[in-house]
């Protein structure tokens, strides 16, 4: 079957692999239709995403079909278009039995930790298969970005007429956008970068959007009549954005860091505590979070269809990688046809 590898920091071949075997009891092998390109690929092409391995089979944001249930799988049959939660969890660690699986101390992501989705077929466990009747294959390989930010509004857990902050307007600062509103929450962005922002202002028309930079925080008190928003999301995976976001955090409130820096952050502690904010990480979404996901994306509520910028066959990923992660291409999520 058609592969794509990563064989090292900037090169990607296209090969042939063999097959899968028939799926055993519990697993069922999927065909690949869509896969979704994020900021993890992205890393992992430049050569600076620490302790990542080589070869490897990038792909983890990614719709299949069934191709064939293997044995004790009731609930799926072949033809069957479904997202995939890309997070294998022990089961049975703290974490696993505290049904925290995004978090599982021996997690392994497909296309991350083990190889993913750039490939014709793959087995996959049924129990990380989340069916939709209704959703497009472009649509299902979005739901693992979107789920996030999902994951990262419930552990915010907003209420209505509360005001957010997200900062970083990428794909996953967007699906943070996406559910915070639907909490009927006033909702900001800052980023770095105008053309993000204009795009949200087209998709999102009821958010205010702020340059980042040294006017931001008048900008952020402008919108919240004085005041500071009493959620924050970080989306950066920027160290000094993220130190600097204890200070645009109201007093009483709670900052989520979304995205992850590879090192230290330090910040001021007695503003921290004079705040008494509640700092949170968020990792991943849990199975349990995409039935929500997928029906609100079915009902309308949520639509990612804007967000696919750039478009190609997998096949043709090694010729066009490197222009799609030039920083003039503007990408916000690159889709591959399988
Ligand atoms: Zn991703
Ligand atoms: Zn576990």
């Amino acid at each position: 079957m058609k592969t794509v590898i990563l064989e090292k920091p900037g090169r990607f071949v296209l090969t042939d692999t063999d097959s899968p075997t028939a799926p055993g009891p519990g697993e069922v092998l999927t065909k690949v239709r869509r896969i979704g390109i994020c900021g993890t690929d992205i890393h992992a092409f430049r050569g600076d995403q620490p302790f990542f391995e080589y070869p490897r089979i990038l792909g983890h944001e990614l719709a299949v079909d069934v191709v064939e249930p293997g044995p004790e799988v009731g609930n799926l049959k072949t033809g069957d278009l479904c997202a995939v939660e890309p997070y294998l969890n022990c089961g049975n660690c703290i974490a696993c039995r505290a049904g925290k699986s995004n978090c599982c101390t021996r997690l392994l992501v497909p296309g991350v930790h083990v190889d993913g989705g750039m490939r014709e077929f793959m087995l996959l466990p049924a129990n990380k298969l989340h069916l939709s009747g209704r959703l497009s294959a472009d649509q299902l390989a979005l739901v693992e970005p979107l789920g996030i930010g999902f994951h990262a509004v419930g552990r915010a857990n907003p209420q209505p007429g509360e005001s957010v902050l997200i900062i970083g307007a990428g794909p996953i600062g967007l699906g943070v956008v996406a559910f915070a509103l639907l909490r009927c929450c006033r909702v900001l962005v800052t980023d770095v970068r105008a053309e993000r922002l204009a795009f949200c202002r087209e998709h999102f028309p009821e958010i205010h959007t702020i340059q980042a930079g040294e006017n931001a925080l008048s900008g952020i008190q402008n919108a919240c009549n004085g005041e500071l928003p009493s959620i924050v999301f970080d989306a950066t995976g920027n160290r000094r954005s993220m130190e600097n976001a204890v200070s645009l955090t109201a007093s009483g409130g709670r900052l989520v860091f979304v995205g992850l820096v590879l090192g230290e952050i330090s910040f001021n502690d007695p503003e921290f505590h004079r705040k008494e904010l509640t700092l949170l990480a968020s990792r991943n979404a849990r199975g349990n979070e995409y039935p929500a996901i997928i029906t609100h994306i079915e009902k309308g509520e949520v639509d990612t269809a804007p967000w696919v910028t750039h478009r190609a066959s997998m096949s043709s990923l090694p010729d066009i990688f490197a222009d799609w992660v030039a920083p003039e291409s503007r990408i916000i999520k690159g889709m591959l046809e399988v």
